[in-house]
């Protein structure tokens, strides 16, 4: 399994789960824990979650899904920012901890920039981590000048990742945000990597991906999965897309085929402002 080092020297794997919109329909429920568990198998260890999710009904899906198996298994939740306090960071965490059934979670985000003072998340994060209720934290939706702001700070510097909005049509954070993060070692963790489905249905990539012998889910994740400072998340809740998806990491993408997708797909030409989902 490809690995992605954090700043602590811990490798986590580059492909993961992402969860969102999971837990939303009754029906789709043992669908759900069994694409989650069949991706702890596979070695989809990474679980990335957020309090926001079903308003903690996909942390409390996570929970049965991981019970018995917590320790194979490397959980990724957030804190919304109207929850980002010292104190609430305390509290929120506690709130995760009991939904997910742990008494730890790997590595723990802001989810975005919000009212709390940031200084004060961070004082609560390094509060929970010196508790072991975290074992690394993290922040997300962090452009260049938040991440300026952070490093600043008393803890900033031990941030382990920035979650952020990259896939082949939101390619914004390469001018600035990404040299930033790798030249200061924190590596990126890429949400909707196929754009929501989107890219799945992309007929220009869907051309590519055909004439490679591959999909177009597996072209947009393999070329994410491309960098060794990049974690990409892509969430489904049907094992047989999850297989599908693992397939991005079993055949990694040539340097002539990641040409091509960067002249099909090319990054804006100038500086944007960090884009959001
Ligand atoms: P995504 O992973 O780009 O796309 C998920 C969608 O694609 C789902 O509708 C899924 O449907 C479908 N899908 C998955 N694999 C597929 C395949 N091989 N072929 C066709 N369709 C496929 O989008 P996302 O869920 O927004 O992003 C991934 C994760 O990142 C989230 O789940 C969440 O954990 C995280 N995230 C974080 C933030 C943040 O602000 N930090 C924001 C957005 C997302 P099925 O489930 O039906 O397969």
């Amino acid at each position: 399994m490809k690995t992605v080092t954090l700043p602590s020297g811990e490798r986590v794997p580059a492909l993961g789960q992402g969860t969102w919109q999971m837990a939303a329909e009754r029906s789709r429920r043992s669908e759900e824990i069994a694409t989650l568990r069949l991706g702890l198998d596979l070695g989809l260890t990474l679980i990335d979650t957020a309090e926001m999710y079903g308003e903690g009904a996909v942390e409390e899906l996570i929970g049965e899904a991981i019970a018995g198996r917590r320790d194979e298994a490397f959980i990724v939740s957030k804190v919304y920012p109207h929850n980002a306090s010292r104190a609430g960071v305390a509290a929120a965490c506690e709130r995760s901890l009991k939904r997910l059934r742990t008494d730890r979670i790997d590595l723990y985000l802001l989810h975005w920039r919000g009212g709390a003072k940031l200084a004060e998340t961070v004082e609560g994060f390094v509060a929970l981590q010196k508790a072991g209720k975290i074992r690394h934290y993290g922040v997300s939706n962090f452009d260049t000048t938040d991440m300026e702001e952070l490093w600043a700070l008393l803890g900033g510097p031990a941030t382990a990742t920035n979650q952020v909005l990259y896939n082949l049509v939101r390619r914004g954070v390469e001018r600035e945000l990404r040299p930033w993060c790798r030249a200061h070692r924190v590596p990126l963790m890429a949400y909707s990597p196929i754009e929501q489905a989107k890219l799945a249905g992309d007929a220009k990539l869907a051309d590519f991906a055909k004439r490679h012998g591959m999909t177009a889910a597996q072209a947009a994740l393999g070329w994410l999965l491309a960098g060794d400072d990049v974690m990409v998340i892509p969430k489904t809740g049907r094992r047989e897309r999850l297989r599908e998806n693992l397939g991005a990491l079993e055949r990694p993408l040539s340097a002539a085929q990641l040409a091509e997708l960067d002249r099909l797909f090319p990054a804006p030409a100038g500086a944007r402002p960090l884009e959001m989902i």
